[in-house]
């Protein structure tokens, strides 16, 4: 068997990948020791720039649609509501999906998988990973599926194999980082309480955290939260009444759980892979970065790890772009890996610590000043981009470059805006570069060389508008600009000098 990308593992990130490459007509092989895609809730926060990614693939509103939107989160303390948050206004104007979707993992891989099914592609299913090897050429891997072993022969292999990954033990990297102490319980249950479903409950006790996440379905709720420090029996042995028990001990509310789909006990881990590739072998997702469930962020993560790669093998490949290329995986990636953990470790503290002081804040401040922080419009811009992972920018990459002064820089994400009444993003679906042009009317345009269209004809299209008064305020800049879009709509030249020679000098490091 011979491929270009096999791809270890077929949970969201893998699937997300997978997906992308089709996208990008790659040749794959996907392989998974499961027998089909979890029939668990799971990873149920879906962000906008996961929302946001999957428009470009004609998936978002079909998700969308078995889901629901956090509007609100109603903040619980001693058995009664201290505090209300109104999330309806919080990502206004900032992205065509301003909003924190909660979907169960379970109907987000069948999704992905029906997708890359429509491609014409499959998972190779009960088929592990046992083995591999690389050189200078390719990658040799075993792999066994019942009795059988074979060996498959790829340009390149991604290890999307989960936390416990045999790629990253194979390629040797050190997965440093910290286990938390307590022990996490999720359970997927139906309640009747007195608590509509329409919000997410949370409640902030002394040392704990525990927030009710409604789910499509009658009364069905997601509980979240933590045993105290120093609860040391071993997760394995831990029964639902257990959970009920320290849910009913913390919050003081009372309700009555009617039926229990799903639950678990599990450690909590923060750990960060020292690089995201070794020669011909990346890893993405879970299997080189781990975090809390705090903001909801893990799944997300591991797909914008295949968002950022994809497009770079299918550079390499279909249009022999320099290999070096792919070495902005781990340049662009890692970063925003150890950024991320430091986000959630600290938003983590802030929910469940006993320090005295964070403990009081939580408790007997915070419920009744959030909802009027996010009232402000600074504060939003600052929460909705950190949360919804819009905001993850590779200003410092090697692949940015910026000649003027905008607001927005290279290495941002193209920033979402509506020109007559239309969203932008609608123009930029398409699997290559854009050149955006915005144009006050007032200076010619030089055209680009008939050599450089040629050569690029295929990889790279082209839009051109007014500078309307929303662009004019999002880029910061009053008079004619143009943009190169990478492949992942990220933004990788922005100029106010209109010169061809920077954009073939800037494309040129795609050839
Ligand atoms: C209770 C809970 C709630 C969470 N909530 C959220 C949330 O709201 N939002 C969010 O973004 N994240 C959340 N997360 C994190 C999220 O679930 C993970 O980050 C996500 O599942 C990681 O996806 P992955 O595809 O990288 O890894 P996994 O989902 O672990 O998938 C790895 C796959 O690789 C396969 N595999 C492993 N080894 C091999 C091998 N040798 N050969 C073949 N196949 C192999 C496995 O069978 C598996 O299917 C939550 C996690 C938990 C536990």
């Amino acid at each position: 068997m011979q491929t270009d990308v096999l791809i270890v593992g077929a949970g969201p990130t893998g699937l997300a990948l997978a997906n992308q490459l089709a996208r990008f007509g790659v040749d794959l092989v996907i392989i998974d020791h499961r027998e089909g895609t979890t029939p668990h809730s799971k990873a149920i926060g879906v962000q906008a720039r996961t929302l946001e990614i999957y428009d470009q693939m004609d998936i978002a509103e079909s998700l969308v649609s078995k889901g629901w939107h956090a509007e609100k989160v109603r903040l619980v303390g001693g058995g009664e509501i201290r505090g209300e948050i109104d999330l309806r206004s919080i990502g206004k104007g900032m992205s065509p999906f301003p909003f924190l979707l909660i979907v169960e993992q379970g109907l987000h891989e069948a999704l992905l998988y029906d997708h890359l099914k429509e491609s014409g592609r499959d998972v190779n299913w009960l088929t592990e990973l046992l083995e591999f090897s690389q050189d200078e050429a390719v990658v040799r891997a075993i792999i066994g599926a019942g009795e059988g072993r074979k060996e498959i022969t790829a340009k390149y292999l991604v290890g999307c194999d989960g936390a416990h990954s045999l790629v990253r033990h194979s390629l040797g990297l050190k997965f440093e980082g910290a286990t938390f102490e307590r022990l996490f319980y999720v359970a997927d249950v139906e309640i009747d309480w007195e608590y509509s479903h329409d919000a997410l409950h949370v409640n902030l006790g002394d040392d704990t955290l525990t927030a009710f996440f409604p789910m499509v379905g009658d009364r069905r709720w997601r509980i979240v939260g933590t045993f105290p420090e120093g609860h040391e029996k071993d997760p394995n042995d831990i029964l639902f009444e257990e959970i009920e028990h320290q849910v009913s001990l913390d919050t003081s509310l009372k309700f009555d759980i009617t039926k229990v789909n799903w639950n678990s006990v599990y450690k909590v881990h923060s750990r960060a892979v020292e690089r995201f590739s070794v020669g011909r072998c990346f890893l993405a997702g879970d299997a080189a970065h781990i975090h809390t469930p705090a903001g909801a962020q893990g799944m997300n993560t591991g797909i914008q790890d295949g968002y950022n790669l994809a497009w770079k093998l299918a550079e390499v490949m279909k249009h022999n772009a320099p290999v070096s290329l792919l070495d902005t995986y781990n340049e662009e990636r890692l970063p925003n890996a150890k950024r991320l953990l430091n986000t959630t470790d600290r938003l983590f503290d802030f929910a469940a610590s006993e320090e005295w002081l964070t403990s009081f804040l939580r408790k007997n401040v915070f419920p009744y000043v959030a909802n009027f922080a996010l009232s402000f419009e600074a504060v939003k811009r600052f929460v909705f981009p950190l949360v919804s992972q819009i905001g993850i920018s590779y200003r410092e990459s090697s692949l940015s470059e910026i000649v003027g002064s905008f607001s927005v820089t290279a290495g941002d994400r193209m920033p979402w805006i509506e020109i007559e009444g239309r969203s932008i993003y609608d123009d930029l679906h398409a699997p290559v570069f854009h050149l955006v042009v915005f144009s006050d009317g007032k200076v010619e345009i030089p055209p680009l060389p008939d050599e450089l269209i040629q050569r690029w004809n295929g990889r790279i299209d082209s839009h051109f508008y007014s500078l309307n008064d929303k662009a004019i305020e999002t880029f910061g800049c009053d008079h004619t600009f143009f943009i190169i879009l990478r492949p992942d709509n990220y933004i990788g030249l922005i100029s106010d000098q209109l010169s061809p020679e920077l954009i073939e000098n800037y494309l040129s490091r795609f050839e």
